[in-house]
């Protein structure tokens, strides 16, 4: 029995719990991680997208704009986990991004 326990596995037999489908990081809503949230102004924002740039996870809401080129139109609060690098890298004298304690 001992040595039955103690042979390697085959490739058939090795399960493959912990893989995922790629590209599905968008159904996931990791929000309700966050403890802060980024609140934008829009009637301060001037569009420069150095917000949209610096978040890592792609929670900056975008869209073209006919007048402007690209503007930011809000933000993805179901997957911005509140990291406040856009509220720290919005220009200091626009200040287009601030950061609240998240209401439960
Ligand atoms: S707080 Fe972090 S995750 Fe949320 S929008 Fe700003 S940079 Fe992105
Ligand atoms: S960094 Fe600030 S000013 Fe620039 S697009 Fe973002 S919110 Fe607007």
């Amino acid at each position: 029995m001992k040595k039955e326990e103690n042979r390697k596995l085959t490739a058939a037999e090795v399960a493959s719990a912990g893989l995922v489908e790629a590209g599905t990081a968008d159904a996931f809503h990791t929000g309700s991680w966050r403890s802060q949230r980024p609140i934008w102004n829009k009637d301060k924002c001037i569009h420069c997208l150095t917000c949209w740039i610096s978040c890592p996870d792609s929670s900056i809401n975008i869209a073209p704009d006919e007048k402007k080129g690209t503007v930011v139109t809000g933000i993805d609060y179901d997957h911005c986990k509140g990291c406040g690098i856009c509220a720290r890298e919005c220009p200091p004298k626009v200040n287009a991004l601030t950061m609240e304690q998240e209401k439960k």
